[in-house]
């Protein structure tokens, strides 16, 4: 099982090395082709204007559209929530519109251009989250499919999950902080194996009380 990360732009080296602390293989998406062998994908954060024509030059919307209706996971970290995303704020063009949300780009301003702060995640378990956010977006609304996984202490909400999509507005992967890693890996891995958990193998005991 092998994770895409989009290396067009921006920090997708972190994320790569984030997959591979944790077992797992990331594979560096940059044409379609890329896109073949994977079961899930990691859009990372930088500059949405940039990756939004990049991912325009090198026709990657449909197929990564067609991937994520597959139901492989799809996860954006801050440029790339933005990329997921299917309203804008300002009326900027969708990206890749996975993301029944409005996103604000920039929403911190000028003097709190960059953060940490420590986030209750609760699907992610007891441990608070260590989040950098760096010229984040902020999520300003979600439609009735959306599930908050993360607001900040002022209630803005930094962290959603959709179906098979997941988006944080900081970078998980810059902290050290593998759980979203793992979590998107988790899913990549029952995409990859549909079967998995669907009684294909023998039952232990069933198994034991037939041979008795
Ligand atoms: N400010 C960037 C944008 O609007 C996102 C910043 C980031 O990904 N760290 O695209």
């Amino acid at each position: 099982m092998r994770i895409g990360v989009l290396a067009l732009q921006g920090a997708f080296r972190e994320h790569v090395a984030t997959l591979a602390a944790i077992g797992v293989e990331g594979v560096e998406v940059r044409l379609p082709e890329d896109l073949v062998d994977v079961s899930g994908l990691v859009l990372p954060g930088g500059e949405s204007t940039t990756m939004r024509r990049l991912i325009r030059r090198w026709g990657l919307a449909g197929p990564i559209l067609d991937l994520a209706q597959s139901g492989a996971p799809i996860f954006g970290t801050c440029a790339g929530m933005i990329i997921l995303s299917k309203a804008i704020a300002g009326g900027e063009e969708p990206v890749l519109p996975l993301l029944d949300v409005v996103v604000e780009r920039n929403a911190f301003g000028r003097q709190l251009d960059s953060f940490e702060a420590d986030l209750e995640v609760p699907i992610l378990g007891e441990r608070p989250v260590h989040a950098v956010f760096i010229r984040a977006p902020i999520v300003e609304a979600v439609g009735p499919g959306v599930d908050v996984l993360a607001r900040l202490d002022d209630g803005r909400i930094v962290a959603v999950r959709e179906a098979n999509v997941i988006a944080t507005a900081f970078h998980p992967e810059l902290a050290g902080e593998t759980r979203f890693h793992r979590l998107v890996a988790t899913m990549a891995a029952e995409h990859a194996d549909p079967a998995e958990g669907a009684g294909r193998r023998p039952h232990p005991l069933r198994r034991a009380r037939a041979g008795a």
